[in-house]
């Protein structure tokens, strides 16, 4: 019998797009209860030395964490890794390439924002960056909030940020098969993260998880800040359905940001197996 445990396994810090340090982090995760805990910045491990350290010196179990940005179908899919052994070189050199195409984008980003009258955005999302690699919409969020281009972060996704917007610059990320042989190889496993969040109808959903599972896809996000109640119980059926373990992360960014904050969701049903039932030899206590 596993426990159903108040475990956070998605949140960013600043060495991607959330705003606290990974000692931070630690310290309000385990502040607010969190059991077991993973940072997963996106496309980037840096943080994972200095998290598992602040989580060990808290005495909160900890397992290494990264969210991958994927293209599917023309969609981007992001895929969670846990438990993963942070020293494998051909995870770091896949992780480097996938953050590579990031900075070109920014400055293709700023100059459909300049069209449209907002001028300067490369350098004022700049001033939010904590990893000169890993410049994100988010910052740009952050800039145009601070010059009253709009009210807030979500509101900058709407009008500037999103398909067909003037910020918007298409890119593609790593493949899925890439992601998830990069995770798998590296010991861990592989997550599908926040699948309430893709725009896929029930077929296109369907061949995302075929297709992850052939490729050794082992987990889904059942219970994530961004999922509805409606979603909770739809996933857990596809957890069911296509035997998956189960995950559970706030995707905690920032306190002035996330309605979501760090160990604060409902637990997983017990119906559904949890991915700590699988990961027991990779927690580091
Ligand atoms: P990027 O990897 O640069 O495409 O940025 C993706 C990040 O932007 C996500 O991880 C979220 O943190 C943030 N994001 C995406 N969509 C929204 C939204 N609608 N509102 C607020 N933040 C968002
Ligand atoms: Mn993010
Ligand atoms: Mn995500
Ligand atoms: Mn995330």
């Amino acid at each position: 019998m596993v426990d159903i445990l108040n475990a956070d396994l998605h949140c960013h810090s600043n060495v991607s797009d959330g705003t606290l340090c990974p000692e931070d982090l630690a310290a309000r995760a385990h502040a607010r209860g969190v059991q077991l805990w993973a940072l997963t910045d996106h496309d980037e491990i840096g943080g994972q030395q200095r998290a598992a350290a602040a989580a060990a010196a808290l005495g909160m179990a900890y397992l290494t964490g990264t969210e991958i940005s994927v293209t599917f179908a023309g969609e981007t899919v992001h895929v969670v890794g846990l438990g993963f052994d942070a020293g494998d070189a051909a995870l770091q050199a896949g992780l480097a390439r996938t953050r590579g195409g990031r900075e070109l984008r920014a400055r293709e980003m700023a100059a459909g924002l300049a069209k449209v009258g907002i001028e300067g955005a490369y350098e004022g999302a700049l001033k939010y960056v904590g990893n000169p690699d890993l410049i994100s919409r988010t910052h740009f969020a952050r800039y145009l909030v601070e010059i009253g281009a709009c009210r807030d972060t979500p509101e900058v996704f709407r009008k500037y940020l999103t398909e067909g917007k003037p910020g918007f610059v298409p890119h593609a990320w790593a493949t899925l098969e890439d992601a998830v042989g990069w995770i798998t190889g590296a010991g861990g496993m592989a997550v599908v993260a926040h699948p309430g969040r893709y725009k896929f109808n029930a077929n296109e959903e369907y061949a995302l998880f075929s297709h992850f599972k052939d490729l050794g896809g082992r987990g889904v996000e059942v219970v994530t800040g961004s999922h509805t109640p409606a979603d909770y119980a739809k996933y857990t059926e596809l957890a069911q359905e296509f035997d998956l373990y189960a995950s559970r992360g706030s995707d905690f960014h920032s306190p002035a940001e996330s309605h979501t904050d760090l160990g604060s969701l409902p637990l997983l049903s017990p119906q559904l197996r949890p991915v700590w039932a699988a990961l027991a030899d990779r927690i580091q206590r």
